[in-house]
């Protein structure tokens, strides 16, 4: 049995509450800090992460934070030789329509804090002012966002691309890290201004003068609490006799060396944002409609389905996602993925990438197939700031984005841990934006959540 006690306990050691740990060892250097999780750190959702960062939402709130966590991103590139592995080609948001009215009223509104120059839309192929992303340096990278309208020159810069479309929204400010690396380099800078990682699963809380966690073999007093536990944070708050309005559906991926070199490694992350019909033959459509299971695989799929090259420019790995799954589900520690899951994704992708399509029936026998939980609100907006219980904090409904926005999650969570200055967007992130009637009823209007 042991006994630990500190000033502010972190419950969870992924992406999120590792940064909240390595912000507020900066910001409160005095204070014992203890971060404490059931298992090794990085290792649930962190561990199933895309890796993918942007700065494009359809509302600025959102723009601001991330921006904010990619500065701090590209602090930590710059610190340490880029050992995070950041890179910056964009993201492709991609459309075989050309009535994108819609979408520009979102670029406008998620980028209109930018102003200027944030927007430059090319009609022609000429294009003079349009960089194209041929090299995967972040300090070079434009920023704002290039919407390309002449297929001439989309099929020039994006020659793996479906030929019919007709519309390429080109965000710049996005790319790609290694998020465990981060979370490496956190780590290491928090234990190395004295801070403590525990490992134990928190079974309940006592509150009172402050919070007594009782793990399986010990117990924790502290001063403080902050809610990182991820896809659990329901769980946690359950413990403090509050809840969190937070719901969890699993998403899948899949992995694989691009042995036939479908997809071009210069290529960004790239969203084909057109609904679809999944392209089965005739005799897979039949077998599939004629099966109540899964009948559901030849009717229309939502957009959003996404391809990038994995590895860098020399690597040969391509990643798979398709967030399409809105069922609600009990978090458990080892969730089971659909195994048809890895065929629906590549005849996916396959629409914007039709090279894919030497992959049917064929995946390599290395495909890793993984994924974890989106934990999130429904407006897909995260939860940082106090809880209920005087003294406790949560930092979570990170949703898919927690690894680009856990800089910006951790320095936020640890300015209120500490009763530090907090930025112009504490309050509209915290709980407490429940209570604003106005910012909720523009929210709930949004026909954009900005989920990828
Ligand atoms: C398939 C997929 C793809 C994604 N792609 C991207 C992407 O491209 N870019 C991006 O930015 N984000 C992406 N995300 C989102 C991102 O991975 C998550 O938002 C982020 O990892 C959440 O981090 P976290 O620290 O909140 O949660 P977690 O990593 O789940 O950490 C929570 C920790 O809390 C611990 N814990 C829980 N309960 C207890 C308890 N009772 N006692 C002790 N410990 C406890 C757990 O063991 C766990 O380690 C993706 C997510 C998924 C699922």
């Amino acid at each position: 049995m042991k006994h630990y006690s500190c000033d502010t306990v972190i419950i969870g050691a992924g992406i999120v509450g590792v940064s909240t740990a390595y912000y507020l060892a900066k910001h409160a250097p005095d204070q014992r800090i203890l971060v404490l999780d059931a298992g090794q750190p990085m290792a649930f959702t962190s561990a199933q992460s895309g890796e993918n960062y942007r700065n494009w939402w359809p509302h600025p709130v959102m723009t601001a934070f991330t921006d904010r966590s990619i500065d701090l991103m590209e602090q930590l590139a710059g610190d340490s030789d880029n050992r995070i592995n950041m890179n910056r080609r964009g993201y492709v948001l991609a459309t075989r329509s050309d009535d994108v009215d819609q979408l520009m009223t979102e670029l406008h509104t998620g980028y209109s804090e930018l102003g200027g120059n944030a927007i430059r839309v090319h009609d022609n192929a000429a294009a003079k002012s349009y960089q194209p992303p041929l090299l995967p340096e972040w300090m070079r990278a434009p920023s704002g966002v290039d919407v390309l309208r002449d297929q001439r020159l989309i099929r020039k810069t994006f020659p793996s691309y479906d030929p019919t479309l007709q519309t390429v929204v080109h965000v710049r400010r996005a790319g790609a890290i290694s998020g465990q690396q981060m979370g490496q380099i956190m780590l290491e800078h928090f234990r190395q201004a004295g801070g403590i990682r525990v490992a134990g699963r928190v079974q309940s809380i006592k509150t009172g003068d402050g919070f007594c966690l009782e793990l399986a073999d010990g117990s924790v007093t502290a001063g403080q609490l902050v809610n990182a536990a991820g896809p659990f944070v329901n769980t946690i708050a359950s413990m403090l006799g509050t809840a969190l309005p937070v719901t969890n559906t699993l998403q899948q991926k899949i992995a694989f060396e691009d042995t036939a070199s479908a997809i071009p490694r210069a290529m960004p992350f790239s969203i084909d944002l057109d609904e679809q019909i999944i392209d089965w033959d005739e005799e897979e459509t039949a077998l599939l409609a004629d099966d109540p299971q899964f009948a559901w695989l030849t009717e229309q799929m939502p957009g959003a389905i996404h391809c990038r090259p994995d590895g860098g420019d020399d690597g040969r790995w391509i990643k798979l996602g398709w967030a399409f799954n809105n069922t609600e589900s009990q978090p458990v520690y080892e969730p089971q993925f659909a195994d048809n899951f890895p065929e629906i994704v590549l005849r996916g992708a396959a629409r914007l990438n039709p090279s894919l399509k030497a992959y049917y029936g064929r995946l390599p026998r290395t495909m890793h197939h993984y994924g974890g939980y989106y934990t999130l609100t429904k407006e897909n907006w995260p939860l940082i700031g106090p809880m209920a219980a005087e003294g406790s904090y949560v930092v979570g409904a990170m949703s898919g984005f927690g690894t680009m926005a856990a800089c910006a999650a951790g320095e936020l969570c640890a300015c209120w841990v500490a009763g530090a200055a907090l930025p112009d967007y504490a309050a509209m992130l915290s709980p407490a934006r429940y209570h604003n009637a106005a910012l909720m009823a523009e929210l709930n209007a949004m026909s954009s959540r900005g989920i990828l």
